[in-house]
C-alpha cells in the first residue's frame, strides 16, 4: 500500500460510494495516481455487490464471494484512507459528508456513486413483510436465510408448494423470479411463483422479441403474470392489488419495483429529479456546482433523463468519470461529455443455465446466451478482484494495478497493541529500577506486575486506574479513537470494576498542517468520545504533542467497593477452565491491510471485534465464578497467559484447536503473514511444552498474534464453563474454552496440545 505521507498542499477528494464508476476510478488512479490528492472513499460496506450476478446467486449458480467487489484493497492500492460509514447529506456550500453516526468529512472534490434504492418502499406493510431486492448486500443475506428455513422445511410446511410473489417485472424482477422459481425446485420443494407488475406489459422498454421469450420461458415454468395491477397494501403471507378483498398470499415478497433515489439527494437540498435522483450535467457535475460529480444510479443526466438505471451505464461513466476528476484535480476546466450510448445488451439469466437476450430488436436464447452472460460478468468481476481468496494479489490485479505491497511498507512496524515493548524488555527494564517505590495506600502497583493499578484514596476509596496507548492501526483517527478508547476500558473490565473517567494522551503527526492537525484530533476524540459515552465513560481532560506519527492513549479509571474481590492476575486457581472471549487474529489482519492485502469482509469481522467493549464478558465471567482476568492485547494470548500463570504460579495445558480465529486471519498466518510484534512475542514458545504435531496446526501461530482491544481470558471453575460460554456465545461473543489450568510442575508453565474430539 503506498500510505502517502500528508503534504503541505494536498487536494482532498473524496469518492462516496463503491459503484460501479468508482471502482474504475480506483482502478486508473492505481495506475497513475493524481499528484498532491488525498483520496478518501466513504462506503457504507467495504465490499460492494455486482447486481448482475445476483440472480445468478440467488438460482444457485453463484458463491456470495462471486458476486463481491472488494473495495478495501482496491482502495489501498493507491493509498486511499477508507471510512466505513454511511453518507446521510451533503453540504455543498460548506464542501462536508455528513456521515451516520460521526462527525462530517471535508472535501475539496467529491464524487457521489451510491446506486439507487427500490421504489414503492412506503407502500403500507411493504417494509414489514417483503424483501427488497436493494440494499443488495442485505438482500443476498437475507435471502440465503429464506432459502435454509425452506432447507429445513421451516417455510410453507414440506409439502405445501412455497408460494412465491415477485412485484416489479423489470428485468430485475422477471430474472428473481426465474431464479427463485429454480431455486426452490432444486431444494426438493413444489413451488407458485406469480410475478406481478403495474405497467400493462412485463420488460417495459425492452423489445418484443424478449418478452415473447420470456413470456415463453415463464409459461413453460407454471410462472403466472398479473399485469396492469399495482399493490396497494401488504400484510403478514398476504399481498392485496387494488380492489382485491382475498390478496395474492404468499410465503416470500420479492419487491423489485424499479430504481428510487437515495434519501441523500434530497436532504442536501440539491436539485433531484421526480424519482428522487441529483441531477447532473454530461460532465458528469451537479448542475450548480462544479466541484461535486454524481454517476451511475444515483444520477439523472439533464439532457438525457430517459437514460435506464443499469449498472452497464455506470460502467460506462466510469472512464469519464476517472478522466474528468483527474483535469478538475489538476486545475482543468475543459471536461468530457459522457454521452449514453442508444441500446446495449441485455442478457435475462433465467436460472436454469440458459438465458434470453436483446440487442438492436433482435432476441436470442439458450445455453450459449447464458454462457455469454456469464463470461462477461465474471471478466468484468475478475477486473475487481485485487485479491484471491487468501488474501494474496491476483495476477490480474498485479498486471493493472501495479507491483502490490510496496517492498519499503513491509518493514513498517504495525501499530495497534503490536506496537509495544516487548515482554522481557518491559520486565528487564522495571527490574533495573533498584528501589520500587514503596506506598501501603498502594493494592496493585509495579510489585504485582497486574494489567492496572488500584489504590485506595485518603478518604478510603479504592480507585483502580489504567493507562492504554498505542500506534494508529488504521488511517481513520475517528476508528482509531474508538478502537483505542474500547481497549483502554476493557483493562478495568478485566478486574470486574465499571471505568467511570477518562483522560487522553495524543501525540499527532508533526507533518502536515496545522488544520490537518486539528481534524484529525477531531476526528479521533469524537470517536473516543462516542465510544466513552456508550460504556458511561466521562472523558475529562488529556494532553497532546507532536511526533512522527499518530500515536493514541487513555489513562482511565473506576472505583471498586470497598470489599469487592478484584479479578487480579494472580488469582487463577488450579482445576479452572480457561475461556477467552473474542477471536484472535487482528495483528496479523492489520498487518496484511498495510500491505494492501486485507480483504473487506475479514475488515468489517475485525473490527466489529475490536469495537465490541469487553463490559458483558466481564460480568459474564464474574457470575460464573471466576477468580483471575486480564485482556488479551499486545503480547499476545500466550504471552498474557504466560505472566497470569507466572503471577498465580500454576501451569495450564492450552488446546490450540479450541483457539477461536477471526475471518482471514488462519488464511494470512497459512501464507506466511505475520505482525512485525509477532517475532517478538514468540519468544513465549522457548518456555513452553509443545505437543510435536501442534506447531503444524494453522492455529498455533494465532498464539502469538498481538491483538488490538482484544477479548477477556479468564479462569472459571470447570463445572460453571459451559454455562459461561453459552451466556457468551448468546450474547455474540466469539468465544471459547480453550483450556485447563493446573499446578505448576517441575518443567514449563503451558503446555500446548490438539484435541483429539
Ligand atoms: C436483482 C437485480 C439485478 C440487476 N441486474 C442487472 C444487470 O444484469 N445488468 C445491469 O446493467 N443492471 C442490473 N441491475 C441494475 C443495477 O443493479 C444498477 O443499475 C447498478 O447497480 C447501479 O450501479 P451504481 O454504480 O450506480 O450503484 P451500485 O452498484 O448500487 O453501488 C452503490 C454503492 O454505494 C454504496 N452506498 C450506497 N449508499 C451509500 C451511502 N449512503 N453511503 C456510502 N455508501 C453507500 C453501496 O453499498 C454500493 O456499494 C440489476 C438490479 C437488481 C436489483
Amino acid at each position: 500500500m503506498n500510505m502517502r505521507a500528508p503534504t503541505d498542499k494536498q487536494t482532498d477528494l473524496v469518492l462516496v460510494g463503491g459503484g460501479h464508476s468508482h471502482v474504475q476510478v480506483l482502478e486508473s488512479f492505481a495506475m497513475e495516481p493524481p499528484p498532491d490528492t488525498r483520496i478518501t472513499l466513504i462506503v457504507d460496506r467495504p465490499v460492494a455487490m455486482y447486481s448482475g450476478m445476483v440472480p445468478g446467486f440467488v438460482a444457485g449458480q453463484y458463491r456470495q464471494e462471486e458476486l463481491e467487489i472488494d473495495v478495501l484493497p482496491l482502495a489501498r492500492c493507491i493509498g486511499a484512507r477508507v471510512i466505513v460509514a454511511r453518507a446521510a447529506r451533503l453540504d455543498a456550500a460548506a464542501k462536508r459528508v455528513h456521515l451516520v453516526g460521526r462527525p462530517p468529512v471535508a472535501f475539496d472534490f467529491a464524487s457521489i456513486n451510491i446506486g439507487s434504492t427500490v421504489a414503492g418502499l412506503s407502500t403500507p406493510g411493504v417494509r414489514e413483510h417483503a424483501l427488497p431486492t436493494r440494499p443488495i448486500g442485505k438482500f443476498v443475506t437475507r435471502i440465503d436465510t429464506v432459502f435454509a428455513s425452506l432447507g429445513s422445511s421451516g417455510t410453507g410446511g414440506a409439502t405445501e408448494p412455497v408460494r412465491v410473489a415477485v412485484v416489479g417485472a423489470g428485468v430485475g424482477g422477471v430474472e428473481v423470479a426465474f431464479a427463485l422459481d429454480h431455486r426452490i425446485r432444486e431444494l426438493g420443494r413444489a413451488v407458485e411463483v406469480i410475478l406481478v407488475e403495474s405497467g400493462p406489459e412485463i420488460l417495459p422498454g425492452y423489445s418484443a422479441g424478449m418478452r415473447r421469450r420470456a413470456l415463453r420461458a415463464a409459461e413453460k415454468r407454471g410462472i403466472r403474470i398479473v399485469t396492469g395491477r399495482r399493490i396497494q397494501r401488504v400484510e403478514s403471507g398476504r399481498a392485496f392489488l387494488e380492489q382485491d378483498e382475498d390478496g395474492i398470499r404468499f410465503d416470500i415478497l420479492l419487491w423489485v419495483t424499479g430504481a428510487f433515489g437515495q434519501p441523500l439527494f434530497r436532504a442536501s437540498n440539491l436539485p433531484t429529479d421526480e424519482r428522487g435522483f441529483v441531477k447532473v450535467r454530461s460532465t458528469l457535475q451537479l448542475e450548480d456546482y462544479d466541484n461535486i460529480f454524481a454517476v451511475g444510479d444515483c444520477a439523472t443526466l439533464t439532457r438525457h433523463p430517459q437514460t435506464p438505471k443499469a449498472g452497464v451505464y455506470a460502467v460506462r461513466q466510469g472512464p469519464v468519470l476517472a478522466s474528468n476528476l483527474r483535469r478538475v484535480l489538476a486545475g482543468g476546466l475543459l471536461l468530457d461529455d459522457y454521452k449514453p450510448q442508444h441500446d446495449f445488451l441485455t442478457l435475462i439469466n433465467t436460472g436454469d443455465g440458459s438465458a434470453i437476450g436483446t440487442k438492436w430488436l433482435l432476441s436470442f436464447e439458450g445455453r450459449w446466451v447464458f454462457q455469454l452472460k456469464d463470461r462477461i460478468d465474471r471478466k468484468f468481476m475478475h477486473r475487481f478482484q485485487p485479491l484471491d481468496d487468501t488474501g494474496h494479489p491476483t495476477a490480474f490485479s498485479s498486471s493493472t494495478m501495479g507491483d502490490g505491497p510496496d517492498e519499503t511498507e513491509t518493514e513498517t512496524l504495525c501499530g495497534g497493541c503490536a506496537a509495544k515493548l516487548g515482554q522481557q524488555g518491559l520486565a528487564r527494564a522495571l527490574a533495573r529500577i533498584e528501589e520500587l517505590p514503596e506506598n501501603s495506600s498502594v493494592e496493585l502497583g509495579l510489585a504485582q506486575a497486574d494489567d492496572v493499578a488500584c489504590y485506595t484514596s485518603p478518604q478510603g476509596q479504592r480507585i483502580v486506574s489504567s493507562a492504554d496507548q498505542f500506534r494508529a492501526f488504521t488511517d481513520d483517527p475517528y476508528l482509531v479513537g474508538r478502537v483505542g478508547a474500547v481497549n483502554a476500558a476493557s483493562d478495568i473490565y478485566a478486574k470486574g470494576v465499571t471505568p467511570r473517567f477518562a483522560q487522553a494522551l495524543v501525540a499527532l503527526p508533526e507533518s502536515g498542517s496545522d488544520a490537518e492537525r486539528e481534524e484529525t484530533l477531531f476526528q479521533l476524540m469524537a470517536g473516543a468520545t462516542a465510544a466513552f459515552e456508550e460504556l458511561g465513560v466521562t472523558l475529562v481532560g488529556g494532553h497532546t504533542t507532536t511526533t512522527t506519527e499518530l500515536l493514541v492513549g487513555f489513562h482511565v479509571e473506576g472505583f471498586a467497593d470497598p470489599d469487592q474481590e478484584l479479578l487480579r492476575l494472580d488469582a487463577l486457581c488450579a482445576g479452572q477452565s480457561l475461556i477467552l472471549t473474542k477471536a484472535l487474529g487482528t495483528g496479523v489482519l492489520f498487518r496484511a491491510d498495510m500491505m494492501g492485502r486485507l480483504r473487506g469482509p475479514w475488515f468489517e469481522e475485525a473490527l466489529s471485534s475490536m469495537l465490541r467493549p469487553n463490559r458483558k464478558a466481564a460480568s459474564i465471567a464474574r457470575e460464573h465464578g471466576a477468580s483471575a482476568a486480564t485482556d488479551v492485547t499486545g503480547f499476545g494470548l500466550a504471552g498474557h497467559l504466560a505472566t497470569m500463570l507466572r503471577a498465580a504460579d500454576l501451569a495450564a495445558m492450552v488446546n490450540v484447536s479450541a483457539l477461536p480465529a477471526l475471518p482471514g486471519s488462519l488464511k494470512l498466518l497459512g501464507a506466511g503473514l505475520r505482525s512485525t510484534f509477532h517475532k517478538e512475542n514468540a519468544k513465549t514458545e522457548r518456555g513452553m511444552e509443545i505437543e510435536s504435531a501442534a506447531p503444524r496446526h494453522p492455529k498455533f501461530p494465532l498464539l502469538f498474534d498481538p491483538q488490538t482491544s482484544g477479548g477477556l481470558l479468564f479462569g472459571v471453575p470447570q463445572e460453571n464453563a459451559e454455562a459461561a460460554l453459552d451466556e457468551l456465545l448468546e450474547s455474540g461473543h466469539s468465544a471459547s474454552i480453550i483450556g485447563i489450568t493446573s499446578e505448576a510442575g517441575p518443567d514449563s508453565r503451558i503446555r500446548i496440545s490438539i484435541s483429539r474430539s
